[in-house]
């Protein structure tokens, strides 16, 4: 680039002095081509005398010869080559009967040549050489090239400093981040990237820092179900130990309290086999690993879900009730179905308690299939709303065990539905209770 700026104004302005040399002198040869012009012979007299009147132009040699080459007017005093044969090549071509110029730039000056023949009645009869010798416009374009030189370098020193600075700067981010990216990698989430500006390092910076956001909550989330799911195993482990401890310890214990303390022990084996069952189904959600989708018509198992709890609703004094329509078919499989419809209606006839009536509802609604689980039990605490399908999250901790759930049954609902494309929500109803709203996506010409 700089380069081009250094010849290229270089080069046109040599070019323009060139054209403007040649057609000067080529105008000057033809002043004297025509003071010449009206004699039938050359010689140094005639040639002397009609040259007198020629005007001073300024140019460093004069040349007029005659139709052989021989000198017959020569302006330089020193060193006259009158009398003598020139061969320059503008002369050649001059007596041959063409103009010839040139110019060129040597040495700090321009020397720049022309040549016409005199012609007397169309003969050629000698010609006419001028030479010129221009020391002052090559000092100009001297001086421009100096200019242009001074110019370049300093363009070159701030380009250098600048890109220098760029890329000092640049490197100063670059290591801030790889320093933000190894503390992280090393297990501290909680370290950020400084970055300030807008630039792309600058944006790597957020969406990096917005990466370890994301890998914090994960962890933390991961954390916290590792510690929650230890929990929950410790506690009907623990019940069992002392079960079993109180059984072998205590002397003559009685067959009746030995029956009872070992049923115990079995309902604490089953929460244990019914919680590590969700947390193998919460596993396998986790890592998608899903059986294909088929389409399953919800109907079908909705009712048999319902037979079921029907007779364990009726052993809590819980009226269940449901209305469903034809046409819901969904993409995905019978047994995710049977657990989504079984959990969220087990919930409500535990958590609505005797007394309590459960209303399910199954539609289609344009492009979803919606299943509605309601009761009119104590509903759940607004504030409770957003944290119901986290895992292991429990209104009622207490209550919940003695029920036997595991905390998380909702969460598996959610996961499921969500795997399958479908959204879950929860909320109170007005005249109290809860109601779980899942939708799907329908699909279209399924079987009826
Ligand atoms: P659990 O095994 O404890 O029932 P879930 O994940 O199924 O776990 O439910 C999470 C919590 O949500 C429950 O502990 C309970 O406090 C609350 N909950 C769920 N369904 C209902 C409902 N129908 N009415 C009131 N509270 C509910």
């Amino acid at each position: 680039m700089l380069l081009l700026l250094n010849s290229y104004p270089l080069l046109v302005s040599e070019n323009m002095v060139f054209r403007s040399k040649v057609t000067t002198m080529q105008s000057n040869v033809s002043v004297m081509v025509y003071s010449l012009s009206g004699l039938d012979r050359l010689n140094e007299e005639n040639v002397a005398a009609a040259m007198a009147v020629v005007e001073e132009t300024g140019l460093s040699r004069i040349l007029v010869t005659d139709a052989a080459g021989k000198v017959l007017y020569d302006t330089r005093e020193t060193d006259s080559a009158v009398g003598k044969y020139v061969l320059y090549a503008e002369v050649v071509q001059a007596l041959m009967g063409n103009d010839a110029s040139s110019c060129i730039y040597q040495n700090g000056a321009f020397r720049s040549r022309a040549s016409s023949p005199v012609l007397y009645q169309n003969q050629i009869i000698g010609a006419v050489y001028a030479y010129e010798y221009d020391t002052e416009q090559a000092a100009l374009l001297a001086g421009l090239q100096g200019n242009l030189l001074r110019l370049s370098a300093f363009i070159g020193v701030v380009v250098l400093a600048l890109s220098l600075f760029l890329s000092m700067a640049l490197t100063k981010k670059i290591g801030n981040l790889l320093t933000a990216i190894r503390q992280v990698r090393e297990g501290a989430y909680s370290h950020r990237a400084q970055v300030s500006g807008r630039d792309e390092i600058a944006q790597i910076g957020q969406e990096f820092n917005s990466l370890t956001d994301r890998l914090q909550t994960t962890e933390n989330a991961r954390r916290r179900f590792v510690s929650d799911a230890s929990h929950e195993l410790k506690t009907p482990l623990a019940a069992i130990r002392l079960l079993s401890d109180s059984i072998l310890q205590t002397d003559n214990i009685d067959p009746e309290t030995t029956r009872e303390f070992v049923a115990d022990i079995g309902q604490e084996a089953e929460r244990l086999s019914r919680i590590t069952e969700d947390l193998l189904r919460l596993t396998r959600l986790d890592n998608s690993i899903l059986d294909p989708p088929v389409a399953v018509d919800v109907l079908p198992v909705l009712e048999q879900v319902m037979r079921m709890m029907s007779l364990v609703a009726q052993e809590k004094g819980v009226d269940l009730t449901y209305e469903a329509a034809d046409g819901c078919t969904v993409l995905a499989t019978k047994d995710e179905i049977h657990q989504v419809i079984y959990n969220l209606t087990d919930n409500a006839v535990k958590y609505s308690g005797a007394g309590g009536a459960v209303q399910v509802s199954l539609k289609a609604a344009g492009n979803q299939v919606v299943l509605s689980v309601a009761d009119n039990g104590a509903g759940i605490p607004e504030e409770d709303l957003p944290r119901i399908f986290e895992r292991f999250y429990r209104v009622d901790k207490a209550r919940s065990r003695a029920a036997g759930g595991t905390g998380l049954g909702l969460s598996i609902v959610s996961d499921t539905v969500k795997r399958r494309g479908g959204t879950v929500s929860a909320a109170n109803r007005p005249q109290g209770g809860a109601v779980f709203t899942v939708c799907w996506p329908r699909m279209e010409g399924g079987p009826a």
